[in-house]
């Protein structure tokens, strides 16, 4: 389950502080598929990043199944990010190096997983990219790049699902086949899917809407009959192993797959801060 509480981030540009986030509250049941819509600029992918332990807030409380992850440190938030996140961004951030399976493949190894190369290519063949493994981003359209970027983001069996506009560098008829591929995976997988986009038609697809404008919640919409906090609240996600490694025991050996670098490993350790393609999400 995800509980944010009077969430607040701020930032200092151009020599004043830039209030971007002005006291959020949410709880996300467990399996609970919400998207988070609003105009450029009200804060998105800034909460969302939050959410995923990218950025710590200037205020406010993130837990993720009773764990306060705004106290943790780096280390702790690789290790918890590589074992209950996938992050799908706008602009799919994998690896040029790495063909899709080496891309693919890359978060289950990063986690030991022993059988990570024939798990990427089930997941490859889930998303209808079966031909196409030994090809390299650049040898992919859009469209299978996203792919791949979410065969990626499910790989280690999330508990998590954050996606950032997947299907904004698409399409209109490949972001309608990326959006029923999301939605069929989030069924069978079960995973709380945080999806921000602006494309209504899609976020009148999920069970809720959150809706955000200049750094406020100005809606919260549950479609009918969809569950809520009180219906969930005594579910388990399976979150609550991770004190096992995201506290103390991780040390120093742990394998942190670049979150704040760019080799863009698991899910959601894409390069999220060298963001070598160019592409910001807006
Ligand atoms: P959204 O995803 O809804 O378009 P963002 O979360 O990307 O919005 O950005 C929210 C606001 O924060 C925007 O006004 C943006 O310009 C500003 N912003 C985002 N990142 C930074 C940053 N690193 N430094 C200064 N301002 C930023
Ligand atoms: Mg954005």
């Amino acid at each position: 389950m995800i509980r944010v509480a009077n969430l607040t981030m701020q930032l200092r540009g151009g020599g004043h502080v830039v209030s971007i986030l002005k006291g959020v509250s949410f709880d996300v049941p467990p399996g609970q598929l919400v998207s988070i819509v609003g105009p450029s600029g009200s804060g998105k992918s800034t909460l969302l990043g939050l959410l995923a332990g990218l950025d710590i807030p200037t205020a406010g409380s993130i837990q993720l199944n009773g764990h306060e992850i705004t106290t943790w440190t780096e280390s702790q938030l690789a290790h918890f990010r590589r074992q209950y996140i996938g992050y799908i961004f706008q602009s799919f951030h994998l690896i040029p190096t790495l063909t899709a399976l080496e891309n693919v493949a890359l978060p289950l190894e990063l986690n030991g997983a022993a059988s990570a190369q024939t798990r990427a290519r089930e997941l490859l063949d889930t998303v209808g990219l079966g031909h196409r493994h030994g090809h390299y981003p650049t040898q992919l359209s859009g469209g299978e790049q996203q792919r791949v970027a979410v065969a990626r983001a499910f790989s280690c069996r999330p508990r998590i699902l954050l996606a950032d506009e997947p299907t904004g560098n698409l399409d209109s008829a490949t972001g309608q086949r990326m959006i029923d591929l999301l939605l069929a995976l989030h069924r069978e997988h079960g995973s709380t899917f945080v999806l921000v986009t602006h494309d209504a038609t899609l976020a009148d697809r999920t069970e809720r809407i959150i809706t955000l404008h200049d750094g406020m919640i100005t809606s919260d919409q549950h479609a009918p009959g969809t569950p809520t906090l009180d219906s969930c609240v005594r579910r388990n996600d399976g979150v609550g192993d991770v004190d096992s490694g995201g506290r103390g025991d991780d040390g120093g050996d742990d394998v942190d797959s670049g979150m704040r670098g760019d080799d863009g490993g698991g899910g959601v350790d894409s390069g999220v801060r060298g963001d070598d393609q160019g592409v910001r999400n807006s």
